[in-house]
């Protein structure tokens, strides 16, 4: 079925356009216009946004859970009541991200996460559960640094070779999307190497990486950087590190963690000046407890406190009950950024970053039905999924 969507204003989120309509065919968009330029027929399904924003809905390339539920724990029946509380924070993709686990449990979490992916693949278009989608893992471990694991379990941490990566592939069914690693652990530029011929987006992070290291992965393949700051050797005037590399080279995009407490608003300034409009990623970091009242949560082997808005585990930071829209609006509060390029930050970069979802994130013709519809102080008032509203 066709439906025309029509709003005052579009962040692309390359351009800003008015008076815009937007085509949906199928689940993906056929046309984009101005419109005065495009007749609409009487017959036509016309919802109208009045003056609102219409976006790319939000991708959350790195997120644990939600509305209670765990990434590393969750069953099929979980899935889509994440997806619906993901939707209602205006994100229509997501890549659920597992913790340092031990092995067969890490593997048993993504062969059900894979089920879910496929299942979201397979899902009939007339389907009622319209929700934010399940693209692909994110491995957040086990292939991480002693020294800067944050809450991740000493004892789950595993030396990188290609036979494990392979086993966590194999456990996933191929749909590994994105990986976190420390480049400077024996073994891990073969790794780096090999997950990037298969597609991988190679994150380096949790990491404690001199400069040189983290060069040497970005010519094995590393494209991006997790939480940047957070979980990394801190930046020191005379030994850049990692964060050296990171925050000077073009070749990779990075993400944080905008929530006012992972960092501070000088420091989320200095990394969107440094990673520019076209490189910075928003993500959330969030946990099961996000959406839920404060308290004890499980973030995969972890016991986490939640209080006043803040998620611990022996003192250190156990993720965030962030939300993406949320993000985005603290992004214009802490920089001068505008709402624009900070929509682009939860939407194009993050597709781009990835190199795999090349079409999401965006609006333009051929690039899927999927919208968020924001007011001007960036709330989310609709979440379109496929070109069907979610929680309709
Ligand atoms: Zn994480």
């Amino acid at each position: 079925m066709k439906t025309i969507f029509a709003a005052r204003r579009a962040y692309t989120p390359i351009e800003e356009l008015e008076n815009v309509l937007v085509v949906a065919e199928d689940g993906r968009i056929t046309e984009l216009s101005q419109r005065d330029s495009l007749e609409v027929p009487r017959s036509a399904n016309l919802i109208d946004f009045g003056d609102a924003i219409l976006a790319p809905g939000f991708l959350d390339i790195h997120i644990h859970g939600g509305a209670g539920v765990d990434a590393m724990r969750a069953g099929a029946s979980d899935i889509p009541r994440m997806g619906k509380f993901l939707a209602a924070h205006g994100v229509t993709g997501y890549f659920p991200t597992t913790v340092a686990a031990p092995i067969d449990a890490t593997c048993a979490a993504l062969e059900r996460l894979a089920d879910a992916i496929e299942a979201g693949e397979n899902a009939a278009t007339n389907d009622d559960s319209v929700a934010a989608r399940p693209l692909g893992i994110h491995l957040e471990g086990p292939f991480l640094s002693h020294k800067r694991r944050g809450v991740h379990p000493p004892e789950n941490l595993v030396a990188p070779t290609v036979e494990m990566f392979d086993r966590l592939w194999q456990a996933a069914r191929g749909h590994v999307r994105m990986m976190t690693i420390a480049p400077e652990l024996p073994g891990a530029l073969e790794v780096i190497a090999e997950a990037a011929r298969r597609k991988v987006c190679v994150s380096i992070g949790h990491s404690d990486a001199e400069m040189p290291i983290a060069q040497q992965a970005v010519k094995a393949g590393a494209r991006h950087a997790t939480h940047t700051f957070n979980a990394m050797r801190p930046l020191d005037h005379r030994d850049p590190g990692i964060l050296g590399e990171v925050l000077t080279d073009d070749a990779l995009s990075a993400d944080i963690i905008v929530d006012g407490i992972h960092l501070s608003p000088a420091v989320v300034q200095i990394f969107l000046q440094a990673k520019g409009r076209e490189r910075a990623v928003l993500i959330t970091d969030a946990i099961s407890a996000t959406g839920m009242p404060e308290g004890h949560y499980r973030l995969g082997p972890i016991e986490v406190e939640v209080k006043d808005g803040k998620c611990t585990s022996g003192g250190s930071l156990a993720g965030s009950v962030l939300t993406m829209d949320r993000a985005v609006r603290n992004v214009t509060q802490f920089s001068r950024w505008s709402l624009k390029d900070a929509v682009r930050a939860a939407t194009l970069n993050a597709a781009r970053a990835t190199g795999t979802i090349s079409d999401q994130g965006i609006l333009a013709r051929g690039a899927r039905a999927d919208f968020v519809v924001l007011n001007a102080r960036s709330e989310v008032l609709r979440t379109i999924v496929g070109g069907r509203e979610a929680g309709s």
